[in-house]
């Protein structure tokens, strides 16, 4: 089988992994718009654990990605380690939303106060449980790394492809004027998904803002924990490849957004920088924020969809902000559809 993958984010360069694995497929050719493999939201991403419980169906995803990674990471020395367990703070005041981040959480929750950063004294009430934090510009470089040391993978960077490529029929035209013909086609293109596959508008697929922060914490105080505040629709978390450099994304209700990276307001800038001296302390300093866009759904539940009916075009969308995290749960799922076991 010939496969192309359109999109080198986290998703599409685990498709392109599995495909290549396996026997099955004899090349798989990734086509990616930018000059560069995970350039985007992939590269800005944080990421920290999504939790387990949203629905059944992130359960299964995120069980399926934990043995994905515990084959991929096999082996791998504490320089390449892209995964690590940390402690995950839920910030809660009251019995209603404990029950909330209860239902959200992944594992066991102690209850706990610690103290707030700003002024050290206010306690601030808490559940603390378990999490990840996965770095996904390290598990990107090494997914390029496998992929090029493999000899089955052909890039093709900084060619989008064209909207109106007949897609279905496994026929890939770039905006170069190229023409390709495959077995089977997967878009994993995060937010321009919809623009290349119009049917997906009707399977619920929607834009959404996500605002993207980093901060420069206080080295006296570090913070070791990611810190979620469902209230501020914010998580925050020490990044693990830079060290006294945290990462907070805060998802905005701002739905149907064209796909164009930005700037947040002076506003939006003060409200993050609050939150993160809550519990960086009063020295974090912003140092770098964007504005991406991301793809949603009514429940939040990802959609992996066969849109040819024949096994030919599989797209993966939908993935609510915690792409990182699932990536390898809906990258097996696609395969999974085209017949390719992982
Ligand atoms: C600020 C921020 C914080 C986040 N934090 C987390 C987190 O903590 N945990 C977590 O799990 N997730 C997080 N996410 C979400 C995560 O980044 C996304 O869900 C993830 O990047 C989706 O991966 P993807 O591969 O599907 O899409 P993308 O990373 O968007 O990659 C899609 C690729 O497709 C390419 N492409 C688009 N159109 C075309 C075309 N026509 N032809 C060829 N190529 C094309 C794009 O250039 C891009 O490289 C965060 C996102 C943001 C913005």
């Amino acid at each position: 089988m010939r496969a192309a993958v359109i999109g080198a984010g986290a998703v599409g360069l685990t498709v392109a992994h599995l495909l290549a694995e396996s026997d099955a497929v004899t090349e798989v050719h990734v086509h990616e718009a930018r000059p560069e493999a995970a350039s985007g939201a992939t590269a800005y991403a944080g990421a920290s654990d999504v939790p387990h419980g949203w629905t059944e169906r992130h359960r299964r995803l995120v069980e399926t990605g934990e043995e994905w990674h515990r084959a991929f990471g096999a082996g791998l020395g504490a320089d390449e380690r892209y995964r690590h367990r940390t402690g995950t703070f839920w910030r809660s005041g009251t019995p209603e939303s404990d029950a909330r981040i209860r239902g959200l959480a992944y594992g066991d929750l102690a209850e706990v106060t610690r103290p707030l950063a700003l002024d050290g004294e206010t306690p601030v009430r808490g559940l603390l449980g378990e999490g990840y934090v996965i770095s996904p510009q390290r598990l990107t470089a090494l997914l390029l790394d496998r992929l090029r040391a493999g000899g089955r993978t052909t890039f093709r960077f900084g060619t989008p492809v064209a909207a109106d490529s007949p897609l279905a029929d496994g026929v890939v035209v770039d905006a170069a004027g190229g023409r390709e013909e495959y077995d089977a086609v997967v878009v994993a293109a995060g937010p321009w998904a919809p623009g290349l596959l119009p049917p997906l508008a009707g399977s619920g697929v929607r834009t959404k803002q996500v605002y993207g922060y980093r901060f420069a914490g206080d080295p006296e105080r570090p913070l070791t924990t990611t810190v979620v505040d469902l209230e501020k629709g914010a998580f925050l978390f020490p990044q693990p490849t830079v060290p006294g450099s945290y990462a907070m994304s805060v998802k905005h209700d701002v739905f149907d957004v064209p796909v164009a990276e930005g700037e947040p307001s002076p506003e939006a800038d003060a409200q993050a920088l609050a939150v993160a001296r809550d519990h960086l302390g009063p020295r974090a300093r912003l140092t770098e924020r964007r504005i991406f866009v991301d793809t949603y759904t009514e429940g939040s539940v990802p959609v992996v969809a066969d849109l040819s009916g024949t096994r030919r075009l599989v797209c993966v969308s939908g993935t609510h902000g915690s792409g990182i995290r699932l990536a390898a749960g809906l990258a097996v799922e696609a395969c999974a559809l085209l017949g390719v076991a992982a």
